[in-house]
């Protein structure tokens, strides 16, 4: 193999990839049998009604859940190995929740360093160049002294996305980051969201905002009751539903 094939290779392939993931509350099945997989740069969108599991399989994803059977691969590596240090695993994916999740007492470049030093044992100094660098990317850099609590809820969602991006994470999970905002703050945080894959971020999502899924997914997969009922590209998912349940679910929110 040339040494351009082989670098080829090594920057593509699957970050992600999860094999017969279940999961049940008590003796209520969540995720029943969940094979997902995200390749490098790209970005899967997985919608479904409210409870079809969507965030509880991003919280497995993350070893926040523990999972009743099926596996989990990050890079080569079975994260699902009970054997695995969880926080070296949470320590390669970054995460951003729908809530707000900065620290109020942290300013934000406080907040977007924080990882990078305690996790990652970056020196301060450095830690908030870098930090200042990707604040001024997404035009937050006047804020890197505010607190949260200071900030609008697109802002904040903005600075959660940069603290996440901040330690290079191999993946990135984002559970509908924009589902607590007004309205005219949600395209903000998704722009940036589409920027990050334009330079090539890998990113499994959850959201409700079609329009966006259209333009930015490479994938779409719909769960329905724990599991993937249609999956494929966003102009089918979306714009061609195959299974009635995929309809259904389209058809409601439109
Ligand atoms: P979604 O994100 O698609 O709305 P969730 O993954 O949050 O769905 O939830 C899927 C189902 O699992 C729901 O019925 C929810 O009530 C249930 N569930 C989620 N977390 C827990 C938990 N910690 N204990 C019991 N049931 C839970
Ligand atoms: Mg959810």
């Amino acid at each position: 193999m040339s040494g351009g094939a082989a670098r080829a290779e090594a920057a593509g392939g699957t970050v992600l990839r999860t094999e017969g993931l279940v999961k049940a509350f008590g003796d209520h099945v969540v995720l029943d049998g969940i094979d997902v997989a995200v390749g490098r740069h790209e970005v899967v969108v997985l919608i479904g009604a409210s409870g079809s599991g969507k965030s509880t399989l991003l919280r497995a994803i993350n070893l926040l859940e523990p999972i009743d059977d099926g596996r989990i691969w990050l890079d080569d590596e079975d994260i699902s190995d009970p054997r695995v240090d969880a926080d070296r695993v949470r320590a390669r994916i970054g995460v951003v929740f729908q809530q707000f999740n900065l620290f109020p007492h942290l300013s934000v470049l406080d907040n977007v360093t924080l990882a990078a030093r305690r996790v990652h044992r970056t020196s301060k100094a450095e830690a908030e160049a870098s930090g200042l660098r990707l604040l001024e990317r997404v035009g937050l850099a006047d804020r890197a002294r505010s607190y949260p609590d200071r900030l609008s809820g697109g802002q904040q969602q903005r600075v959660a996305i940069v603290r996440a991006i901040a330690t290079n994470p191999e993946l990135l999970l984002l559970d509908e980051i924009t589902s607590a905002l007004d309205p005219q703050l949600v395209g903000e945080v998704l722009d940036l969201v589409a920027e990050l894959k334009e330079q090539g971020s890998t990113i499994l999502m959850t959201t409700h905002e079609m329009h966006f899924a259209e333009h930015a997914a490479d994938r779409v997969v719909f769960l329905k009751d724990g599991r993937i009922a249609e999956a494929g590209p966003p102009e089918q998912v979306l714009r061609d539903p195959q299974h009635p349940d995929t309809r259904a679910f389209l058809s409601r929110l439109r």
